[in-house]
């Protein structure tokens, strides 16, 4: 079996590195934060000095980390992966970045005769703690059916979405449209709240006509509007990936007007402190704005 080096224990990386040991692959894990690194100790993983030593001792390397320039730094910097990886071992980062920092890396692990692949995960953290999250792949067909098994021990679906690159790209579509709906049904209920109708009957009315969405149909009613607005997906990071998501399609050439606006709602939220809520909470912020009652089930 291979060796599989693991880098970034966060919220999500802890249960997906956690789930790979359940599940009998020998692991090597380092992150800044010791702490989730003594866990995954506990569970049989071995923990690495630093970088180098997860790359020195991985056929695969698997990244979870929380942005663009740390992803970079931990895999092409100067202590990084690639620094002192052997030729042939296969770098998958599953962080949700800058899809043209994903191609620099692509060709930089090119340069050393390593490969890299791009995973990231779709659902929610509660999903990668399950063991059920999402994959996304960009990958060659060799370089997927390697990692093919890893995937499958963390989640249940598993798309290889084309070559490298393709699966941070398609990460960006899927996170604009789940994001932007997220503002849309929050100024939909804003707008139900100030007209004084009943939340349950508008809901109905909705469900029954192709106005309705999964947020609103199944998210929503177990979350913001029962009152629960820890995360889930906080409001800081679809901040964070509509911003990614905007500046991807300016580089391409691809207006994204209605995703700038929602941008700055999300700017807004943030700046009123709702940051480290679900981003559910996006039509708690609007409605206190506004001045009007939070919708409640
Ligand atoms: P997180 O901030 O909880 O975890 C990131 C981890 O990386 C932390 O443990 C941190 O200590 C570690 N780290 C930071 N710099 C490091 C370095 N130089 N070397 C080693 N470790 C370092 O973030 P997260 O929620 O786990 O998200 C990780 C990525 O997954 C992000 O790109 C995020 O957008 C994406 N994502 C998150 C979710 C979610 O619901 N949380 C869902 C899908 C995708």
């Amino acid at each position: 079996m291979a060796a599989v080096g693991f880098i970034g224990l966060g919220r999500m990386g802890r249960p997906m590195a956690s789930n790979l040991c359940r599940k009998g692959f020998e692991l090597i894990v380092h992150d800044v934060n010791p702490e989730p690194v003594r866990a995954l100790a506990a569970l049989g993983a071995r923990p690495a000095a630093g970088v180098n030593e997860v790359a020195s001792g991985s056929d695969i390397v698997l990244t979870m980390l929380p942005n663009s320039s740390i992803v970079e730094e931990v895999v092409a910097g100067g202590g990084g992966v690639l620094a002192t990886a052997r030729p042939g071992t296969l770098v998958v980062d599953m962080s949700t970045i800058d899809p043209l920092v994903t191609d620099r890396l692509a060709a930089a692990a090119a340069a050393r005769r390593c490969s890299f692949a791009d995973a990231p995960v779709g659902r929610l953290a509660s999903h990668a703690d399950r063991g059920e999250s999402l994959f996304m792949v960009g990958a060659s067909d060799a370089d997927f059916a390697r990692a093919k098994p890893l995937f499958e021990a963390m989640g249940t679906t598993i798309h290889h979405c084309g070559g490298v690159g393709s699966g941070m790209r398609t990460k960006l579509v899927n996170n604009y449209l789940a994001i932007v709906s997220c503002q849309m049904n929050a100024e939909a209920l804003a707008l139900c709240q100030r007209f004084g109708l009943s939340l349950e009957r508008t809901l109905e009315v909705i469900h029954g006509t192709t106005a309705t969405n999964g947020q609103l149909r199944i998210a929503w009613p177990a979350k913001v509007l029962k009152d629960d607005t820890t995360p889930g997906f906080t409001i800081d990071l679809a901040h964070k990936d509509l911003t990614l998501i905007v500046e991807a399609a300016n580089a391409a050439r691809v207006p994204l007007a209605v995703g700038a606006v929602a941008r700055e709602a999300f700017s807004t939220a943030r700046s009123r402190g709702y940051g480290s809520q679900d981003f559910s909470a996006m039509v708690d912020a609007l409605c206190d704005a506004a001045g009007i009652a939070k919708p409640r089930l």
